[in-house]
């Protein structure tokens, strides 16, 4: 690894420089790094931290995806390459636990999962509400409940796979720069770019933009109109010990939740002895956020609201546990922003959170590393080209 020093004004020029080190710009940097590229990641923070919205534990995978079969390709591309980078790191990146998705029979998540499933191909079952508490017996659910069952939906381990794309870039000669804030990019007249920051300086062929909820500190013009980060809680509850194993993988799938007042509850197994269930809303409890400043730990009445949407459907859970805050960069239309810069010759981009984007980071880095070396991508960007809201 070459880490470059306070003392280093001019760290010399580089074909790419990937710029914000969350999963998406680990992800391009290694896969930038493998084609024998030669790439430099500059972080702010530090290799492991709290500031953007790649930390914690763990992630959803789902390719039932309620939202849209639009996401398909890229489900299927970056489901592969979990598995992937799961042998080259020979550390467990996911794990299979199937995915439960619950709701009426007429809610937008159980009739979006059914359709995707269906028109895309994906294994699934339709469970009614006694098959649902036969098969997963930490729920309850009314009568008239139903789910869609994927599975081979995933539990990804957030930090593990960050870190293993990071420590994947360095085996195939990526540098590293960490606690460097980029402040500026200039496209020279000779056709590279200067990426610096404070006191320091790189040259390079093209920039990989991935700075999460700061992106619009680089593309005010392309962006700033188009995502608005949001502070939102994570709570990780306690489990009544009478309940056994019925919280853990094997018998607990990660799941999603709509009530009939259309709020969306997600939810992960428990899967350390210590630990508890990871739980949050992903529609409500969402607040204005300013990015630089440290995030409102979430208040017993949010934590209150949370535990009054699951108890009842998971009775085996307490009030009690931990809590915290993140980052969702919300989009207008909630999916993602990939591309070649209009604003910016010679960078390239993903703004891909709005609360669902960690599943895609294969597929993502694999899509930047191609933009930026000025390659068709694998999968059609399409859907996802910032154009589409002109
Ligand atoms: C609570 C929560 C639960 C979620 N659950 C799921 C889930 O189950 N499934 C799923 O698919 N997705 C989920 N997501 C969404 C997913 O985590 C995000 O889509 C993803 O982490 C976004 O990654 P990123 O790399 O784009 O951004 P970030 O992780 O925010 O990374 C951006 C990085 O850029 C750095 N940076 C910013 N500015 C600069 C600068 N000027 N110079 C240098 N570095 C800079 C930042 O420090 C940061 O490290 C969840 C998100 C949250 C918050």
């Amino acid at each position: 690894m070459s880490t470059a020093t306070a003392d280093d004004t001019t760290w010399g020029t580089y074909d790419v420089v990937v710029v914000g080190l969350g999963i998406m710009g680990a992800s391009a940097l290694a896969r930038l790094s493998r084609l024998g590229v030669k790439a430099l990641g500059i972080e702010a923070h530090g290799p492991v931290h709290g500031m953007g919205s790649s930390h914690g534990e763990t992630r959803i995978f789902r390719r039932a995806y309620w939202e849209g079969e639009q996401y398909a390709p890229l489900l299927q591309r970056s489901y592969d390459g979990w598995a992937e980078l799961g042998e080259a790191t020979s550390d467990t990146i996911a794990l299979k636990t199937g995915g439960l998705f619950i709701g009426s029979r007429d809610s937008t998540l159980v009739q979006g999962s059914r359709e995707t499933a269906q028109r895309c191909g994906i294994e699934h079952e339709f469970l009614d509400a006694r098959e649902i508490t036969d098969r997963f017996p930490a729920f309850r659910v009314p009568e008239d409940a139903v789910a869609v069952h994927e599975p081979d939906a995933l539990m990804l381990f957030a930090e593990r796979a960050r870190l293993g794309y990071v420590t994947q870039a360095v085996q195939h000669g990526a540098h590293l720069a960490y606690g460097r804030t980029v402040r500026a990019l200039h496209r020279t007249s000779g056709g590279s770019t200067t990426v610096s920051g404070d006191g320091w300086q790189v040259s390079c062929g093209a920039v990989v933009l991935t700075t999460g909820g700061w992106i619009d500190r680089f593309l005010p013009g392309e962006t700033g109109h188009l995502v608005t980060p949001m502070r939102i809680p994570v709570y990780e509850l306690d489990v009544a010990e009478t309940d056994g194993r019925a919280h853990e993988p094997g018998r607990f799938p990660v799941f999603l939740h709509e009530e009939t007042d259309g709020a969306l509850v997600y939810g992960l197994p428990r899967w350390r002895a210590d630990g508890g269930l990871k739980l949050g809303f992903h529609n409500r409890q969402l607040t204005p956020l300013d990015v630089d400043k440290a995030r409102r730990p979430p208040s017993e009445a949010e934590r209150h609201e949370l535990w009054s949407a699951i108890r009842g459907l998971l009775p085996g859970v307490r009030s009690t546990g931990r809590a915290t805050s993140c980052v969702y960069t919300m989009s207008r239309d909630e999916s993602f922003l990939i591309g070649r810069s209009g604003e910016r010759e010679g960078v390239v981009y993903a703004s891909a959170c709005s609360g669902h984007g960690f599943k895609f980071a294969p597929g993502i880095g694999e899509a930047l590393a191609q933009l930026a070396l000025g390659q068709p991508t694998t999968v059609d960007l399409s859907a996802f080209a910032p154009g589409r809201f002109r």
